[in-house]
């Protein structure tokens, strides 16, 4: 767990004649549930990118638990990040794909099972663990994604509108899933969405952005008042 930082943070794509993310400042606290809202092309998924080191920072810096990441790749940053397309491996079981990264980084067999086994019982997979994604719902196969990222305890989970592939119903009690398991890791989260009840719904604080800018940080009950 960790704070982050955005401290006056720009990326300008190249050939781009304004910056798609212009001085974003934003402080997150260890364990907040922040979401970033606003329409298509704001910035949001620039955002989340240069938290965890796909897109560059062209000027100002990121913190994570007060240590200056700017510029440091993905690998040396510990943040996990959900995608809303779930591209799990379609060969390997969901206790395969999930415990993939962590046997990877030369975890052991048995610690491996025990962090599956955790991460499964919080998403309610456990009955899923011998199947094959082609096998699951879209549900299930966005909670096995959200798993692969949780096994690796870490320091921030990001996700990128986790849940535009889902039909409303799905959508709804997804949410809440994803609430509650947010609350019970109690991980610093950054959560993308253009969706306005999602965003007044699932999070601590709301950042509003439009054209790359910060118009508004607030608590949900702040926003709703005005
Ligand atoms: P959002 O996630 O809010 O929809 P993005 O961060 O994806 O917004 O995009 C912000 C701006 O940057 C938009 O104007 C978009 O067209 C532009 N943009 C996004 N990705 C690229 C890219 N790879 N190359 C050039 N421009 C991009
Ligand atoms: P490998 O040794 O190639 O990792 P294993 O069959 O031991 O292959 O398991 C693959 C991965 O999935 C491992 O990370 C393992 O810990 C995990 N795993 C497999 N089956 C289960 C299960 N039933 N419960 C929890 N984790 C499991």
């Amino acid at each position: 767990m960790a704070t982050v930082q955005f401290d006056n943070a720009t990326h300008l794509y190249p050939g781009a004649d304004a910056p798609a993310v212009d001085g974003l400042d934003i402080e997150i606290a260890d364990g907040e549930f922040l979401v970033l809202v606003g329409p298509s092309g704001c910035g949001k998924s620039t955002s989340l990118r240069m938290l965890a080191g796909l897109e560059s920072v062209e000027r100002g810096r990121i913190l994570i638990g007060g240590r200056d990441v700017t510029g440091l790749p993905p690998r040396a940053r510990d943040v996990a990040m959900v995608f809303q397309s779930y591209a799990l491996y379609p060969n390997m079981s969901v206790a395969e794909n999930m415990g993939f990264a962590l046997r990877n980084a030369g975890m052991n067999r048995a610690d491996t099972r025990a962090r599956v086994l955790e991460a499964a019982r919080m998403l309610e997979l456990e009955d899923l663990l011998d199947r094959k994604p082609a096998k699951l719902s879209g549900g299930q196969r966005q909670r096995v994604a959200m798993g692969r990222a949780i096994v690796r305890r870490p320091q921030v989970f990001c996700m990128d509108e986790p849940l535009s592939n889902l039909d409303a119903k799905l959508r709804v009690s997804t949410r809440a899933q994803i609430a509650a398991l947010q609350q019970q890791l109690g991980i610093t989260t950054v959560y993308v969405t253009h969706d306005q009840v999602e965003a007044m719904t699932m999070g601590h604080r709301v950042a509003v952005l439009r054209d790359g800018r910060l118009q508004q940080v607030a608590s949900p009950r702040e926003l709703y008042d005005d």
